[in-house]
């Protein structure tokens, strides 16, 4: 049996062994009644490939991890180093070289004030970190606060208590009841100054009213990644730093999509020059290998923990995987790879090309809303119900034109490998032209 499954190398049998044994994540799994599964034999660069010599281009870098694409040789040659001299050993009363290099330099390259790592593994766990920690810092201080703040369309990830700061209805609606306290205050309704002042003023409010409750406010600075790529302007993180400081609130900043480049800077709060209290990284932090995340964190935040064992402020959170050296050295490597291409520079000019292309289908009715925050470039498709699933549709035809797609609803985007190139970049855009054309002229049905 097991030797079947490796000996598996066509596309079909793999899919219908794989939904045979395979629950997917935020899947219907009906859909793949009619909805082919798509079987990756490997990955090279920008290119997934299936097992009948079929390629797309992956761009979402793979639900927004990949950095440097896929099978990067020397992302791929650190690890297989590490690999063969150490694979893990918990992080509690033990420590390795790639952990303590690793926090050194995050602590170098993120805001000031960011002096002190606390390490995790996947995204979600970190905002439970952040969150956990938040709270327990008044506690120490002697305050109950048990209420996080967050902006409305937010997403923070999906266990519990990063479901319940998040809001983005369909994932959150179901478990109501189950969730941890939570409000939401406007986030600005663009970039315009007017609406960043009108969103401001409505956070100004709910912290006069409630502020000595709330333990922190939460954000993805500069854009809601699952919140259809919503841009707002760095002015409202401005704001929110000076009045969350001025109330006592720790700010979260969840740069575990933004982080790594993604919004043209290293970090987004760089935009607003802004330091958070705590600072959520994870996806882009490994080049997309390897599961980890970190929380950044300050000394002040650090010493609210620091005591006798015996006097009950201890922070006991862990999992099993914590610090994993071989997602540090990946994680490294990444870093390395930032500094020796100039990354950040180079990808200024490949976003111009991008707003460039996308803006060609400005000439599209149904085309609304075109936007863009450094390597991150998205539209919308107006006109359809959320019933007619068109983001669908795209999906099915990128796949059948060789581009991996996956809109958010009806919001498209284009966020690749930033080793992407403009012959790429030109297959990606106009691949997807030609969905939302078909689409526009009643062409298209799956
Ligand atoms: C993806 C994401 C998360 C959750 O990370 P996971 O690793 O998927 O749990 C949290 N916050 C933001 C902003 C994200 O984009």
């Amino acid at each position: 049996m097991h030797k079947d499954i490796i000996k598996t190398v066509s596309n079909n049998e793999l899919s219908s062994t794989d939904l045979e044994f395979i629950f997917h994540p935020c899947t219907q799994m009906k859909d793949h009644e009619t909805l082919p599964i798509i079987p990756i034999s490997r990955g090279e660069g920008v290119y997934l490939y299936d097992f009948e010599g079929n390629k797309y281009i992956d761009a979402i870098s793979s639900w927004w991890v990949n950095l440097f694409g896929h099978c990067n040789a020397y992302i791929s040659s650190e690890i297989k180093k590490q690999l063969d001299t150490l694979e893990h050993v918990l992080l509690a009363g033990f420590t390795h070289q790639p952990a303590v290099e690793l926090a050194h330099r995050l602590v170098d390259i993120t805001p000031n004030g960011l002096d002190r790592v606390f390490y995790a593994d996947n995204g979600s766990s970190a905002v439970e970190v952040a969150l956990k920690m938040s709270y327990h810092y008044h506690l120490n201080r002697g305050e109950k606060r048990d209420i996080f703040l967050s902006l409305t369309n937010s997403y923070h990830g999906e266990t519990i208590g990063a479901l319940s700061v998040g809001a983005v209805e369909l994932y959150k609606e179901t478990y109501k009841s189950m969730l941890i306290k939570n409000i939401q205050t406007p986030v600005p309704k663009s970039r315009d100054s007017k609406d960043t002042t009108e969103a401001l003023n409505k956070l100004e409010k709910i912290l006069q009213e409630s502020g000595n409750q709330i333990s922190a406010m939460i954000v993805e600075p500069l854009v809601q990644g699952a919140g259809a790529m919503h841009i707002y302007s760095p002015e409202y993180l401005k704001g929110a730093r000076e009045l969350t400081k001025a109330y006592g609130i720790h700010l979260i900043a969840d740069e575990i999509m933004t982080g790594f480049g993604r919004t043209g800077t290293m970090f987004a709060c760089e935009q607003a020059d802004i330091s958070p209290d705590m600072m959520t990284l994870s996806k882009g932090l490994t080049g997309g290998y390897l599961p980890l995340s970190v929380v950044m964190l300050t000394n002040d935040i650090y010493n609210a923990f620091y005591c006798d064992y015996g006097d009950n402020k201890s922070f006991l959170h862990s999992h099993s995987y914590t610090g994993n050296p071989l997602a540090c050295r990946a994680a490294l490597a990444t870093l390395d790879i930032f500094e020796k291409d100039n990354v950040i520079n180079r990808n200024r000019e490949k976003s111009e090309y991008i707003l460039k292309s996308v803006k060609r289908l400005e000439n599209l009715k149904i085309v609304s809303n075109i936007r863009q925050c450094g390597m991150i470039t998205a539209f919308d498709i107006v006109g359809f119900q959320p019933s007619e699933r068109i983001g669908l549709q795209v999906y099915r035809y990128g796949l059948d034109n060789g581009v991996l797609l996956r809109p958010l609803g009806n919001t498209i985007y284009f966020m690749p490998p930033y080793i992407i190139e403009k012959s790429e970049i030109d297959k990606m855009i106009d691949t997807a032209y030609e969905a939302v054309k078909r689409i526009e002229e009643g062409r298209i049905s799956y």
